[in-house]
């Protein structure tokens, strides 16, 4: 098995600490909410204002502390869940403008803004001479069929569970040749197709044991296989974040588990629309989706 290549997305990483609200020492502190934040690299104590840490840009996300005597904070203008201990969570989609305003609503009613920058991503784009293939019209058995399958996936991804997997550094579900990127996209003839939504990882064979990149529920595991996705596993994180599986030739676990980061929860495989045994893993929070490198730290 070959290591995972990595792209240069340290390049693209943003660290971003408010200039007030404490520093290590004042952040010092024990118990889960402490050991959370050294998951994270998240500091504890709660400031005048927002801390975050992440990845501010398109595909990516940021963890947050929310001021201290925050009682609301938004995400351009929509409520943001937050954590008992003030943490929280927000992502940008793959197609993220450029701005966004993070804001909290004090206890005395004052209201602290912060303008944030999402950078945009250099997406690899294929451009193919030819046009579009002509797909046949789907029968209307297929379409049938497949209006239930989205319809499971929906029920699934509106499930909050309390997860706190969410708060994790993410492992790689598998080791492997990365042989699709989040994010990329053919056009064809001038007509772009749609944008490849996860990150496959290829292990060459089918049965390779894949594991939870981070604490869960599981909220969908097919009972036999989707038109495109094949047996589809998908694991909620917490805070609107969760995760699918895609192609498996095997799923180890039920609707309902809590499963722990690192845990094996299935097997690789082709099933549904794929050309040969790879894991396609996709990550969205609440409606947007993100690109799991940017969850992953630094290759192994
Ligand atoms: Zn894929």
């Amino acid at each position: 098995m070959t290591a995972p290549r990595w792209i240069g997305i340290g390049a693209l990483t943003a660290l971003i600490l408010a200039g007030q609200g404490g520093d290590a020492a004042r952040a010092a502190d024990s118990g889960p909410a402490a050991a959370s934040a050294a998951v994270t690299g998240l500091a504890t104590a709660r400031g005048d204002d927002f801390r975050l840490s992440g990845e501010l840009t398109q595909g990516g996300w940021l963890r947050g502390l929310a001021p201290a005597g925050a009682r609301l904070v938004q995400l351009n203008g929509a409520p943001v869940e937050v954590a008992p201990d003030g943490q929280f969570l927000i992502a940008f989609d793959r197609d993220s403008g450029p701005a966004a305003t993070l804001t909290a609503t004090l206890a005395n009613g004052r209201t602290l803004t912060r303008a944030l920058t999402i950078s945009p991503r250099a997406w690899q784009i294929e451009r193919v001479p030819v046009g579009p293939r002509p797909g046949a019209t789907p029968s209307e058995a297929f379409q049938r069929i497949r209006a239930g399958e989205l319809a499971q996936i929906n029920a699934a991804r509106s499930i909050n569970s309390p997860s706190e997997g969410w708060r994790q550094s993410f492992l790689w579900p598998a080791t492997g040749r990365i042989s699709g990127r989040f994010g990329s996209q053919r056009i064809y003839n001038g007509i772009p197709g749609s944008y490849h939504s996860g990150l496959d990882i290829a292990t060459g064979t089918s049965g390779t044991p894949f594991v939870a990149p981070a604490d869960g529920v599981v909220i969908l595991a097919a009972e036999r296989p989707f038109t495109l996705e094949g047996n589809l596993l998908m694991i909620d994180h917490g805070m609107g974040l969760n995760s699918a599986f895609l192609h498996c030739s095997q799923i180890l676990v039920k609707v309902g588990d809590r499963v722990r980061r690192g845990q094996v929860i299935g097997r690789i495989g082709a099933t549904g629309r794929a050309t040969g045994p790879h894991l396609h893993w996709s990550i969205k929070w609440r409606d947007a989706r993100l690109d799991p490198l940017l969850f992953l730290g630094a290759a192994k």
